[in-house]
């Protein structure tokens, strides 16, 4: 292990072999095995200062991450320092004015549960683990999405040691070319220490689901993508066909079952929404667990892993799901268990409206959002896997209207996320701030001067 100690600071900085390294360069995808040349474990900003000259003085690139959420699209870390922020998970929160501040590594857990005791919701996404900083720079969506809009909107400061070693501040009025880049461009542009957003009020919530036999996904779908048209921006439904697993990590009721399953979060009463989704309760779920909740139930919900896992996964964006789509999907989904989730979620509303003073990700295009994944445990089960995605991009490709770059888990050319005007600015704001490529985040954007 090494020291760097100044006057101030001490920042440890991990080599291959070191105790905690394994630990350290972990990720929530077990398939992911980064093997960066230093890890460095900052406790604050002083010390990612410490972090980003080490880096500088031995020649490596930096990659930060809080979580490892979003690693699987990062590129290698060969001849980079990784900047591991999971130390700074540092919560401040002022109830009156609705703003957060948060260390770079604080996951929604650490937040979502205070708010919610003030009424309050952060616009976090399906799972309370994953963290906010690498959620927000990428765009952020989840259940208050439609009526709320993205969580990159809700963003109001984002501090950070640029690749040059100086702590900064980026805001509206502070370098806003950056404010502007780190909104949707991502961790390229520095390693961030701190994130400032708004949260909003919820006054009043029903959350729940229906669940129906995995048999009867087809027809619950087929009812559920004709529902959506009439569906106010307070209402937020997702179709997941879920395989769970038999582990005693899962809870009782459905463990090592498949269900397909509506789940539904209506930012009002519960009367209006079982009125809303009367055809779905018509066609007699098994188990209805649709009620009046605070803002934290929001956060569990959707029922994701909360361990991690090995997963393949796929995703697109569409307009519309035809009736041989969603027969194609529910038979995909449906039936061999090699997607262990499809999840369906509607989209639309407040996604496509952009506020002003936004950044470089404001919006994202569709009325739905299709993402599933698979969970190989050995070879066979990888060539499963392999073929059930593959089989969910020959339905999704010719219906896909765009990408939502946090779901896209593999490195990829990012200019694809962005239209060409966006993606210019975004690299010259790069070549402002990181002309040699130092700092890369996943989604890499290259320096203008630098062929992408
Ligand atoms: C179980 C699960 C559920 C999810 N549900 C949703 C959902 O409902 N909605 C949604 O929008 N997304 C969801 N996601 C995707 C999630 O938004 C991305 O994986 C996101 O990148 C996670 O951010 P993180 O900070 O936790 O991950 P990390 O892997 O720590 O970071 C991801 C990236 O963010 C950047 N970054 C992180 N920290 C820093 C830093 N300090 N400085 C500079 N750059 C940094 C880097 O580019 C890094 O590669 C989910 C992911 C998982 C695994």
């Amino acid at each position: 292990m090494t020291t760097l100690e100044t006057a101030s600071t001490t920042c440890t900085v991990l080599s291959p072999g070191d105790a905690g390294w394994d630990e350290a360069r972990s990720t929530f995808n077990l398939l992911d095995d980064q093997r960066p040349e230093l890890i460095a474990l900052p406790r604050d900003a002083d010390e990612v200062v410490e972090a980003v000259a080490i880096a500088k003085r031995a020649g490596l690139r930096i990659g930060a991450q809080g979580t490892g959420h979003g690693a699987s699209s990062r590129d290698t870390l060969a001849g980079a320092m990784l900047v591991n922020t999971s130390r700074m998970t540092g919560v401040d929160i002022d109830p009156v004015a609705r703003r957060v501040r948060v260390g770079a590594a604080a996951k929604w857990q650490h937040v979502a549960p205070l708010l919610s005791e003030r009424g309050l919701a952060g616009l976090h996404g399906s799972s309370l683990d994953v963290g906010i900083a690498g959620y927000s720079m990428g765009g952020g969506i989840g259940w208050l999405t439609r009526r709320h809009g993205l969580q990159t909107n809700a963003v109001r400061a984002i501090e950070l040691v640029t690749a040059e070693g100086e702590a900064i501040r980026a805001d509206a009025d502070h370098h806003a070319d950056l404010f502007w880049a780190l909104r949707g461009g991502g961790g390229n542009f520095g390693v961030v220490t701190a994130i400032e957003f708004e949260v909003v009020a919820v006054p009043e919530l029903a959350a729940g689901a229906f669940f129906f036999p995995v048999d009867r996904a087809a027809e619950v779908l087929a009812t559920w993508t004709r529902l959506l048209p009439a569906f106010p921006e307070e209402l937020t439904t997702w179709v997941s066909v879920i395989h769970f697993p038999p582990t005693p990590d899962v809870p009782d009721v459905v463990r090592g079952q498949s269900f397909a399953i509506v789940m539904a979060a209506h930012l009002g009463p519960e009367s209006e929404a079982r009125r809303l989704l009367g055809p779905l309760e018509d066609l007699g779920p098994a188990m209805d667990t649709l009620g009046r909740q605070e803002p934290i139930a929001l956060g569990t919900l959707a029922m994701d892993p909360e361990s991690p896992l090995p997963y393949r996964s796929t995703t697109a964006l569409v307009d519309e799901l035809p009736d041989d789509a969603v027969g194609a999907l529910a038979g995909l989904a449906g039936t061999d268990g090699a997607l262990a989730l499809l999840q369906v979620r509607h989209i639309g509303g407040a996604f496509s409206r952009r506020p002003e003073g936004a950044g470089a990700r404001a919006t994202l295009p569709g009325e739905i959002l299709v993402f599933g994944l698979g969970v190989p445990m050995d070879a066979e089960s990888d060539a499963a896997v392999t073929r059930g995605l593959a089989g969910l991009d020959a339905v999704l490709s010719p219906l896909a209207v765009g990408e939502y770059p946090n779901f896209v888990e593999h490195p990829v050319d990012a200019s694809r996320f962005f239209d060409e005007a966006t993606w210019a600015r975004l690299r010259a704001v790069k070549a402002a701030w990181d002309p040699s490529d130092r700092v890369r985040g996943n989604h890499h954007v290259p320096p203008a001067s630098v062929a992408a």
